[in-house]
């Protein structure tokens, strides 16, 4: 479902001046967290850095191939997945500064990472057929053109080069409470979509895209809008009143939002 229509620009300025506290709020990474169940107590950057690993598991690359990562934040998944399969991974964001914090951070010894300021909805500044795999963790919800987006990743992999979606997803069409929730939540963090089921099926099938898996996994994630809330709050302690009270009324929305029923996390695994 559409939202608003962010610039790359306005996006870069957000995540220019927010990710600081994002990467505090959600423990080294810019995404949330998953959890078994609840009796599992593991601490936010352990959750989140479990979701970057599903999503590697969903890839799986083999030692010495090549891997984007659209909308690398700061780097720390592309750091991962590179470590962990011995893999180069390419990050682009529209963000200047989570460039240079990503270049500043060494991958593990076994891979290689390179940063770069693109736009992945224009065109993404490799030649066709350059990738074997690519994934976006929680940046198509940032880009209003998900035709252009996901095309560009279609035209730099290889043909039947493995792709996975990990976003937001919508589970039915919302009520106007709901949406009016979810409408606060997109003006405050640049949303530009969140996709139904069908449209995330609609969307990668028109850019040349054969779904092999879909997974909801909204009830896995959820608990991270709630500690995220709580992470800013405590943040707002130190900042003048004005700030304060924004920074708590993020808080607020983030809780409205987080326990919202329509909102799940689309977990999918494509073939390009
Ligand atoms: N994947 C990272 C960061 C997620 S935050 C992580 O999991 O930690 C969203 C990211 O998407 C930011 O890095 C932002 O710069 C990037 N992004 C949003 N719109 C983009 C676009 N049009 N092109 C490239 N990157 C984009």
């Amino acid at each position: 479902m559409h939202l608003g229509q962010p610039t790359p620009e306005a996006v870069g300025r957000l995540y220019d001046e927010a990710t600081d506290l994002l990467l505090a709020a959600m423990g080294g990474n810019i995404h949330l967290g998953y959890w078994d169940d609840e009796d599992d107590d593991s601490p936010i950057g352990g959750a989140t850095d479990r979701l970057t690993d599903l999503v590697g598991a969903r890839l799986r690359p083999a030692p010495g191939q090549r891997v984007l990562d659209v909308g690398c934040g700061t780097g720390r998944s592309a750091a991962r997945i590179s470590a962990d399969y011995g893999v180069h991974v390419t990050g682009v964001t529209v963000s200047a500064y989570q460039v240079e914090v990503a270049r500043r951070s060494p991958p593990g010894a076994a891979g290689s990472t390179e940063f770069v300021l693109a736009d992945a909805a224009a065109r993404l500044p490799y030649p066709d057929g350059s990738f074997d795999a690519a994934y976006a963790l929680e940046s198509l919800l940032h880009i209003a053109d998900h035709e252009a987006v996901l095309s560009q990743i279609t035209r730099v992999l290889r043909p039947g080069g493995r792709v996975v979606v990990a976003d937001a997803c919508l589970r039915r069409r919302p009520d106007e409470g709901t949406l009016a929730v979810i409408a606060q939540m997109s003006a405050a963090f640049q949303f530009a979509d969140i996709p139904t089921r069908s449209e995330y099926h609609e969307r990668l099938a028109a850019a040349g895209m054969t779904v092999i898996e879909y997974a909801d996994i909204g009830e896995h994630v959820r608990r991270t809008y709630f500690s995220a809330a709580e992470t800013v709050r405590a943040a707002a302690d130190g900042f003048d009143a004005q700030t304060a009270a924004e920074m708590a009324a993020t808080a607020d929305l983030l809780v409205g939002f987080g326990a919202l029923p329509d909102i799940g996390y689309a977990l999918i695994t494509a073939s390009a």
